[in-house]
């Protein structure tokens, strides 16, 4: 699923919720599309947002993944991508985080921080993606996009809280960003007239 409610959390506790009810391990492809056919799943993503599409794209996965994979999830990112509903960044969290393959998923949060910090430099994705995985070695592909994501969500917000932040010395953004409109402050303050305080009668 999306993560396009207002907080990620949700989505996780109700993802969490529907592979616990689904068991997919030991669940037969022909009882997979027919549960998610008659919508069971429904009242469980129902608070996450666009649940309509996402019901849609789970009965499309769920019969792709039956017609052409025999049940299986593949694990591999061209043919995950094949699947409907399911882009580059959910197969590199499946292949990651189910299928112990390395996988780098590059979320907002992925896209803002290394972009920020300098490890990489492209507002799109996939190249994103590219750079990373060509500056890490495959081992480390997974634990990284987890570390991007959660330095981008507690400190590296859209507000970034640098005077938080254990990579300031190292960011690209803080050194030109930050620390040129602190001195820029400073220098302005500095200029401006004192102002003299005249003591009340
Ligand atoms: S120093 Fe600021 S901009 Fe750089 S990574 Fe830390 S929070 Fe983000």
């Amino acid at each position: 699923m999306g993560t396009r409610s207002r907080t990620e959390f949700p989505v996780i506790t109700k993802t969490a919720k529907i592979i616990k009810k689904m068991r997919p391990f030991d669940w037969p492809p022909e009882a997979a599309c027919r549960d998610v056919r008659e919508c069971k799943y429904k009242p469980l993503i129902h608070s996450t947002g666009f649940f309509r599409a996402k019901a849609k794209a789970l009965i499309g996965m769920a019969q792709a993944l039956v017609n052409d994979y025999g049940g299986r999830v593949p694990a591999d990112l061209d043919a995950l991508t094949t699947l409907p509903g399911v882009g580059r960044k959910t197969a590199n969290v499946v292949l990651g985080h189910a299928l112990g393959v390395p996988g780098l998923p590059v979320d907002r949060h992925v896209l803002r921080v290394s972009n920020r910090i300098g490890l990489a430099r492209s507002d799109k994705p996939e190249v994103v993606e590219q750079q990373l995985c060509a500056a890490l070695p495959a081992s480390r592909w997974t634990l990284a996009s987890d570390t991007l994501i959660l330095h981008g969500r507690r400190i590296c917000k859209p507000r970034p809280l640098c005077d938080s932040c254990s990579v300031q010395d190292d960011c690209d953004y803080f050194r030109t960003v930050i620390v040129r409109e602190r001195r820029a402050a400073d220098r302005k303050n500095a200029r401006a007239p004192k102002r003299i305080r005249t003591a009340r009668r």
